[in-house]
């Protein structure tokens, strides 16, 4: 088994920021409202995710690290039909192939917390500590027993931004939930968790960024699209302030981006982009998520639709600040 997992482990963690994300999702899963993020040299020497969800209980907790232990299929249908983030079972189990993990987690009325280690898929030890409700996960010497991967990481710094990135993204994709970021001891940032995207974007960016956005509300038959943009006389440098999200998932659409960036069309300098934060809602069988394992890239049917409701909506917030 140990192999096998390595070998998924290759699909599913490829770099520090896979671990955050599978870690990250499953404490969404578990309905947590307060996730925290603390990591050590941009994860690599060490991750720590905590969140205050569901918990396991001893049992859970075991099975948690075999492959295909998800709690989260009933029906066969569901695959089809993906409400939960994760749902393929095997993140936990890839993450114990290829770290040293420690796992403590305590659900609501138990007076204590579970624990188990596993280092190279092997259960290591295991049994009872003090604990509050949640799971708290810790991640350490990722690839220590798979050195070509070690080898193929980028830079500290590539690698942070990687996970800044993704758990920015979570943030603004769950407002209602109060996320921390911290690297070395240092706090990169801290959301309320009071459910108001335009805080979230305060408290992720810069409070005055956030008072300048326009909001942006559109809806046809399929779809629904609403959160912020940047008037044209306040943009970047690069395309790392364009945030998208379908249907609650980050998600990276260079086509997306082209629309969004027609739409502000001349009133945009050349090599500046707008800070974009829109959140898309639509009917999940028009979204294939299960194209690619990491579920990061996804395919829309009715695209040309969607993309006269955006540039329509954005074309009129434009219009309202530069008639
Ligand atoms: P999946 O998320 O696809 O079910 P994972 O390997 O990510 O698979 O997790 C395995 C199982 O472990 C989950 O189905 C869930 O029951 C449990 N689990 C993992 N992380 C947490 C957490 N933070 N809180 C509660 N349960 C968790
Ligand atoms: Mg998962």
């Amino acid at each position: 088994a140990a192999l096998s997992n390595q070998i998924a482990a290759g699909e599913v963690v490829e770099r520090p920021a896979s671990v955050v994300k599978e870690l990250v999702e499953n404490s969404i899963d578990a309905g947590a409202s307060i996730i925290s993020v603390y990591l050590e040299e941009a994860g690599i020497s060490q991750i720590m995710v905590q969140d205050n969800g569901e918990g396991m209980d001893a049992e859970d907790l075991q099975l948690a690290f075999l492959p295909h232990a998800t709690s989260k299929i009933y029906r066969l249908n569901d695959l089809f039909n993906v409400h939960s983030l994760g749902f393929r079972g095997e993140a936990l189990a890839s993450i114990g192939s290829v770290a040293k993990v420690r796992v403590e987690s305590c659900q609501a009325g138990q007076d204590q917390a579970n624990f188990v280690e596993i280092a190279g898929s092997k259960l290591m030890n295991q049994g009872q500590c003090a604990g509050n409700q949640g799971t708290k996960i810790e991640v350490k010497s990722l690839f220590y027993n798979t050195p070509a991967r070690l080898k193929h990481l980028k830079t500290l710094q590539t690698e942070l931004k990687h996970i800044i990135r993704f758990v920015q993204n979570m943030a603004l994709a769950y407002p209602q939930i109060q996320f921390s970021l911290f690297n070395n001891q240092q706090k990169l940032f801290q959301t309320s968790g009071r459910g108001r995207l335009q805080e979230s974007i305060a408290q992720i960016y810069q409070a005055n960024l956030a008072r300048q956005l326009i909001a942006l509300n559109v809806a046809d038959d399929d779809f629904k699209v609403s959160g912020f943009i940047s008037p044209p006389t306040l943009t970047r440098t690069s395309r790392n302030y364009i945030h998208w999200f379908v249907n609650g998932r980050a998600v990276y659409s260079n086509q997306l981006n082209q629309v969004l960036i027609k739409a502000y069309g001349r009133q945009l300098m050349i090599g500046r982009y707008p800070i974009s934060i829109l959140v898309i809602d639509l009917d999940p069988r028009l979204v294939d998520a299960n194209v690619h394992p990491t579920k990061q890239t996804v395919r829309l049917s009715k695209e040309s639709e969607l993309a006269k409701l955006i540039q329509d909506g954005v074309k009129a917030c434009l219009g309202e600040v530069n008639p």
